[in-house]
């Protein structure tokens, strides 16, 4: 028996006669079998947040429940898929509908008939607990995935094949401790507002390697930690969103795309099939997975795509990787929050965002850690959320943006005024931080020895000393700093340029390995600690300020990756030889 629609208010329907249904459960709505999830329930009264246009529905229309709560599938074919919000492929709803997407299509998420050459890794007889690999599947030329047993399930496996087979075929036959035949299928599904279990979380320790500096040295993110990116239209977002998801370190990369910018809203789904891996030169899709909202969605499948994006994200972590969330833009996402929660007639908070917007962020950014998976063999995988902000006129004090701060441990604020200067990354060094290089710090020293450290906070307090000091600069002129002080700016400004600045766009200068960045910072600090002695013991400023080596540390980004070791050592020693004839007052170079 199903329920009538008394009224609808854009992408909300409520119906009654709902008594069979549940809280969550997703529903179909009026001839076109609209997809719908119900929000709240009293008596048998259900509110609908309907994922599809709702023109054309009117009170009367018939809802049915179809009991079970929003889900994904979860298998091979996800990768290098471009999905909507509740996981519908894209690409084959084009294919049979045309550019729009006509309303009601209904298209499993995983083809059901694409073969998939399924290798097992255990025998019969083997006994097996959920999240036990079963065996494989090479699902791109680049990812290998593990065909797992569902969360809930243990027992003894006594059945298992080797062959071709689509998602629905049986790959394997597991009889439970009370006797019970069941078949495991390389399709599963969960539902995206549940996390997927694990056995474990640990502290993260270890950096998410993005090769972009200012990142990696000055505000890193671990893997399995929480960042966001709030930047005003035109400041580099999505350029640092595209330089994370291609140069980062993880195995895969969940992008979702909420809707950003009015009719720009498909930019991802152009932009993101054009990247290319630059560890593989393969297609970067082939490791990534893309939730996009286009723009003749309603903006209620804004609201379900970042619960569809990380529940995927999760189940590749469950397989012991490395996984990358990339939310674009979480405002855009709050908004449709908003809108909801105001056709529900719901008591507003601060800018008419729900009292809950904090919590609902946080129920997204938690789903992020480092993890036991599931399973006999103690494997671990990470999942790191990240997060762009876009707050209005770049304010970062609106709701959306401060209910972001008080949950992520990394915050890279960018910075329209660096941008507009083409200081790229335009992340602001000041207003900027990061809560990990606490739980980084052992990783550091034994990786990059303990200077690294010790040169990252000097760095960071140039920085703050050049901001104070322009300060009197603006008031009574440079001339009238001291020696130490300008040379304080000096090196400030080395930092910023000869450091922190990358370009995106030149083929060296767009990753850093962590090794080059330590040695690069170190070389910029060893000029000042010589050339600050030299200024002690009277050299000419303009001379030690003058000296060739300087240029050379310009251009230490664009040295090509095979000889920068050497090349560095070089300008270490020259530089060395040079402020010492400075300092002789020997002839300028
Ligand atoms: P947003 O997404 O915030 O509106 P974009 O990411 O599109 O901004 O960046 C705007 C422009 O800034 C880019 O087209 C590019 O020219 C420049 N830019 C941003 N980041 C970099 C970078 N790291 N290196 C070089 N140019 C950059």
């Amino acid at each position: 028996m199903g329920g009538k629609v008394i009224k609808v208010s854009g992408p909300l329907v409520v119906a009654v006669g709902m008594s069979d249904a549940n809280m969550a459960d997703v529903v179909k709505v009026g001839e076109q079998r609209l997809t719908g999830e119900i929000l709240s329930m009293s008596g048998d009264r259900a509110a609908i947040q309907v994922y599809e246009e709702t023109s054309g529905i009117g009170p009367g229309a018939e809802v049915f429940t179809t009991g079970n709560p929003l889900s994904v599938e979860l298998g091979p074919g996800l990768l290098g898929n471009i999905f909507d919000g509740i996981q519908r492929p894209l690409e084959e709803i084009r294919g049979i509908a045309g550019e729009t997407i006509s309303r009601g299509i209904e298209l499993p998420a995983l083809s059901r008939t694409k073969r998939w050459a399924f290798e097992p890794v255990v025998a019969v007889g083997t006994r097996v607990e959920g999240g036990d690999i079963i065996g494989t599947v090479q699902e791109t030329s680049v990812f290998k995935h593990k065909i797992m047993v569902p969360p809930s399930l243990s027992g003894t496996i006594t059945e298992i094949k080797q062959g071709e087979f689509t998602v629905e075929d049986v790959v394997a036959v597991l009889k439970t401790d009370s006797g019970e035949s069941v078949d495991i299928k390389m399709l599963q599904r969960w539902p995206v507002r549940v996390g997927r279990p694990y056995k474990k979380k640990f502290v993260p320790d270890r950096p998410l390697q993005s090769g972009q500096r200012v990142i990696d040295t000055f505000f890193p993110l671990a893997k399995g930690g929480t960042a966001a990116v709030p930047g005003p239209f035109g400041s580099g977002k999505t350029v640092v969103q595209h330089a994370l998801a291609k140069w980062s370190d993880v195995d895969i990369v969940v992008y979702i795309g909420c809707g950003e910018r009015g009719n720009e809203k498909t930019d991802v789904l152009m932009e993101f099939p054009e990247l290319k891996d630059p560890r593989t030169g393969e297609p970067l899709m082939k490791r990534t997975v893309l939730i996009a909202n286009t723009s003749d969605m309603p903006v209620a499948a804004r609201e379900a795509s970042i619960y569809t994006g990380i529940t995927i994200a999760e189940y590749f972590r469950d397989m012991g990787h490395d996984v990358a969330v990339i939310a674009d833009s979480t405002s855009r996402w709050a908004e449709a929050l908003r809108e909801m929660s105001g056709r529900l007639e719901e008591m507003p908070g601060e800018e008419g965002y729900p009292a809950y917007l904090g919590s609902r962020l946080a129920q997204f950014y938690e789903r992020a850690g480092c993890i036991e998976c599931l399973g006999s063999d103690g494997r671990q995988g990470s999942l790191t959320a990240i997060g762009a902000v876009s707050p209005p006129g770049g304010d970062t004090s609106e709701p959306v943006s401060q209910a972001t701060l008080r949950i992520v441990k990394v915050f890279w604020g960018l910075d329209a005024k660096l941008a507009y200067a083409r200081h790229f990354p335009a992340i602001n060094w000041l207003n900027s931080y990061s809560l990990y290089l606490v739980n980084l710090r052992d990783w550091y020293n034994s990786a990059l020895g303990e200077q690294f450290l010790k040169n990252r906070t000097a760095a960071m307090n140039f920085l703050q000393q050049e901001a104070e000091l322009q300060e009197i600069v603006k008031l009574v002129g440079q001339d009238s700093l001291s020696p130490q002080d300008r040379l304080t700016l000096e090196t400030a400004r080395m930092i910023r340029e000869d450091f922190l600045q990358q370009n995106a766009f030149v083929d060296i200068d767009n990753f850093s390995t962590y090794d080059r960045q330590a040695r690069m910072l170190d070389m910029i600090l060893q000029y000042d600690k010589l050339a600050r002695e030299a200024l002690k013991e009277g050299a000419d400023m303009k001379a030690v300020f003058g000296i060739e080596a300087r240029t050379r540390i310009a251009r230490a980004k664009s040295v090509p990756e095979d000889e920068y070791i050497e090349v560095y050592d070089r300008i270490l020693a020259d530089m060395a030889e040079q402020i010492a004839n400075a300092k002789a007052g020997g002839e300028e170079l």
